[in-house]
């Protein structure tokens, strides 16, 4: 069992070297099976839910779209973060029927805003690799777009660099497809990844998410957001759009807006928030824009 364990480790984090089997090893592979199964039966009972974040349109607050986030409460009333389920969800396969949830609510709850957000208000969705390596991915993405009833631009499909270079023919060839039906594609967490520049020009990506260890991070401090800076100039070579990423204060939303950056998404407008309180937050936001 010892030796499963390690072996286990070996195949999924050390491809080609050796592990040696401690306690510790065992011990986190039964915290992860144990929350794992605890992710099961949350995920059968409902308990898992999207809230959304709003993208502010930098240069007159506008509310232009949302960005879906998974949360988790547990039956203790607590929230565990999406940092820690996510990569168990993946590792077990599970991550598929859930990524299928997340865009199928996310999804009917745009639909759900029709009439109360402009036409082009768009929700975003974050993707992960096990998701991006199903064959049916852009299918089923655009068949639910039609069945809410929802127009192309009024998605968008956020990925990190890790899963575009996972395989970048055929990944492109889905974004592609997506593409052609109006769906934005994101580059999430830009800037941080180890992809080469050159992906920006074999993949059809329409906007950069500027990270926010940029924006509000430590390597926005030294030298002044001049790596932010970089990437808005990068953006605007290649035609792409920018969204500045954990905006928490307004010296850093003007700075981001100096950069020439035009979307901003942070604590400073909102946190995410769940279907109730967003709407509430649109409904101010018309008030006060
Ligand atoms: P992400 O896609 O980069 O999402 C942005 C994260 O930054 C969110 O964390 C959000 O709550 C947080 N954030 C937003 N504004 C600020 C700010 O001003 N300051 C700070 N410090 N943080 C801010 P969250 O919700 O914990 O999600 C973490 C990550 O989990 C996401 O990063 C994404 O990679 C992943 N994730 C969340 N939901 C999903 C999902 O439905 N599917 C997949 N595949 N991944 C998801
Ligand atoms: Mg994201
Ligand atoms: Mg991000």
């Amino acid at each position: 069992k010892d030796a499963g364990v390690a072996l286990k480790q070996a195949k999924h984090f050390y491809r080609g070297q050796t592990v040696r089997f401690a306690v510790e090893l065992a011990e986190a592979a039964r915290d992860r099976m144990q929350l794992l199964s605890r992710l099961r039966t949350a995920f059968s009972r409902d308990r898992l839910q999207l809230h959304y974040q709003p993208f502010i349109r930098l240069h007159d607050g506008a509310v232009i779209g949302a960005e879906s986030l998974l949360r988790w409460k547990t039956e203790e009333g607590h929230y565990i973060p999406p940092d820690q389920f996510i990569p168990i969800a993946e590792q077990s396969g599970m991550m598929v029927a859930l990524g299928d949830w997340v865009i199928t609510t996310a999804l009917r709850w745009r639909a759900s805003l029709v009439g109360d957000v402009d036409d082009d208000f768009r929700v975003a969705v974050n993707v992960s690799l096990m998701q991006m390596r199903e064959d049916d991915f852009a299918e089923k993405l655009i068949r639910c777009l039609h069945s809410q009833q929802l127009k192309g631009h009024q998605v968008e499909v956020e990925l990190t660099e890790s899963i575009a270079v996972d395989d970048v023919t055929t990944v492109k060839q889905k974004l592609k497809q997506l593409r052609d039906h109006g769906i934005s594609i994101a580059m999430d967490d830009f800037g941080t990844g180890y992809s080469s520049l050159s992906i920006l020009n074999r993949l059809p990506i329409d906007r950069l998410k500027v990270d926010r260890s940029f924006v509000s991070g430590h390597a926005a401090d030294e030298p002044r957001f001049s790596m932010a800076h970089t990437i808005m100039e990068l953006a605007a070579n290649f035609q792409m759009q920018t969204v500045a990423e954990g905006i928490e204060t307004t010296n850093q939303r003007h700075a981001m807006g100096q950069t020439g950056c035009s979307e901003g998404q942070g604590y400073l407008f909102s946190k995410p928030l769940d279907e109730y309180h967003f709407r509430e937050f649109l409904r101010q936001s018309h008030a006060h824009p």
